[in-house]
């Protein structure tokens, strides 16, 4: 494949799935074409900021009350010099941590170069490191764990603003490095929404050190683990205790979070990894969208501090370990099956695969032939025990499934034209024999 070279090319830079001079119009239609992509870059930080006063200053409600506390709201979102301090220094230790943590190195996916770029697996040891840092910063009162709660707002502001300019940063990123014009749609809003590189890499190291993995992985997934945390520790200072909800919730998510650094290398195989660029829509979701509305349950717990039955609890618990489950084993059946196609087993048969022209097989034994995302179905699950342990008082907390729901669906949608440009005929036999996309039997 013959890449155009016109720009300087990052010595850490790298492949592309799409093929150099390839038409960008399907993609650059994605999210709505330019129109949807100014209104999603501007739509997003404004609705994130609108759960936060929902949340928190509107009684938990869906839609404003006469008793929405619009003035307290807006000074909340107002950043002090502290709170920029302290965001500062968290994307530090993030970075120093994945930087300079021990960990294993492993390669990723081969690019259509040939090439695959190597990424240090070191996730447990930053979870360790943060929670003991959060923990020492509380005990010696040099930043006690309520900071996070009393000052969402302005972590909610600074943040944004992080990811607005890790945005500009990946767009210039691209057109500094990356020659490829396929990349590039002509359209700034587009090109800033998506992103105009694949893999940009920061020369810290020999193995460089990869902005799309890091800001998915760290920031903002222990941001929201530590913001739970936060969360919780606040009902206990106002209530005394820590509700059953809330121990759910935090549990559930901190059980995700580290499940996700248990399976590090998978990440490796994932859409995210493989198919995407690197704009703001990644870095606004990584960096904002997920700590600051994935905890919303959490959030909305600190002051509804009821109880749960037995029998609920049970039952919320036996949904959340099916989900987790489903989840966990579809995406390492088809991640181990990735790294050895020909000695992978599955349900103790050797795996079934359609052979592929173009990448690589498709697997079609376990769980990927009932049908072609059935890892969706178990994060569904999940999604909807999350929520459940908050009641039935208000919708507001059912925001993640619902969303969560649509999300998918969407990206299953734009992931099977993804695959259809790349596979042909291999993934049109691929859905002859497997045709359901994610519910078997429905969907
Ligand atoms: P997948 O992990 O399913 O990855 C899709 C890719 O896998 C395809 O692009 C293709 O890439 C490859 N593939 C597809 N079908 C097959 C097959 N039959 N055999 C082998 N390879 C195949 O999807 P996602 O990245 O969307 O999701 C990963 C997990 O992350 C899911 O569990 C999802 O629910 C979760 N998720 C969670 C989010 C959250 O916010 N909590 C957000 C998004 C996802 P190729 O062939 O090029 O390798």
């Amino acid at each position: 494949m013959a890449h155009r070279r016109d720009k300087p090319h990052h010595p850490f830079g790298s492949g592309d799935r799409q093929t150099a001079g390839a038409r960008p119009s399907p993609a650059r239609r994605a999210f709505g074409g330019r129109l949807g992509n100014a209104v999603l870059i501007l739509g997003l930080p404004v609705f994130t900021a609108y759960l936060f006063f929902a949340v928190r200053f509107n009684e938990g409600a869906v839609f404003p009350t006469p008793r929405a506390d619009l003035d307290a709201f807006v000074a909340a979102l107002s950043p002090r010099p502290s709170d920029v301090g302290l965001y500062a220094g968290w994307l530090a230790l993030q970075a120093a941590l994945q930087q300079f943590g021990p960990g294993r190195r492993v390669l990723g996916s081969p690019l259509p170069n040939g090439q695959r770029l190597p990424y240090r697996m070191n996730g447990w040891f930053a979870l360790a490191t943060t929670a003991a840092v959060i923990v020492g910063l509380h005990l010696t009162a040099i930043v006690p764990l309520r900071t996070i709660h009393d000052r969402f707002g302005g972590l909610l502001t600074v943040s944004t603003g992080a990811a607005f300019l890790l945005g500009g940063f990946l767009y210039a990123y691209g057109r500094r490095y990356d020659g490829r014009s396929a990349l590039r749609s002509g359209s700034f809003i587009h090109d800033f929404w998506m992103g105009t590189s694949h893999n940009p890499r920061l020369p810290w190291s020999s193995d460089g050190f990869d902005l799309k993995l890091f800001c998915e992985a760290r920031p903002g997934l222990l941001l929201w683990i530590a913001i739970n945390s936060s969360f919780a520790f606040v009902q206990f200072e106002t209530y005394g205790f820590v509700s059953i909800p809330m121990a759910l919730v935090w549990v559930f998510q901190l059980v995700y979070v580290a499940d996700y650094f248990a399976n590090e290398p998978a990440i490796l195989t994932t859409m995210d990894i493989k198919h995407e660029r690197f704009g703001f829509m990644l870095a606004f979701g990584d960096l904002v969208w997920v700590p600051m509305t994935y905890s919303l349950q959490a959030h909305y717990l600190v002051h509804n501090a009821h109880s749960l039955p037995l029998w609920a609890a049970v039952a919320v618990v036996a949904l959340n370990v099916t989900g987790y489950a489903v989840f966990r084993t579809v995406n390492l059946q088809k991640h181990r099956f990735r790294e050895d196609p020909d000695r992978c087993r599955i349900w103790n048969r050797k795996a079934e695969y359609i052979q592929t022209d173009n990448g690589g097989p498709l697997l079609v034994s376990g769980f990927w032939g009932w049908s072609r995302h059935f890892n969706y179905v178990g994060d569904i699950l999940m999604a909807v025990s999350w929520s459940l342990p908050c009641g039935f008082a208000s919708a507001l907390p059912y925001f993640y499934p619902a969303y969560f729901a649509a999300l998918l669906v969407h990206r299953e949608r734009r992931d099977h034209a993804i695959c259809a440009a790349k596979y042909g005929a291999a993934w049109q036999a691929y859905c002859r024999r497997v045709p359901y996309r994610i519910v078997p039997g429905l969907y």
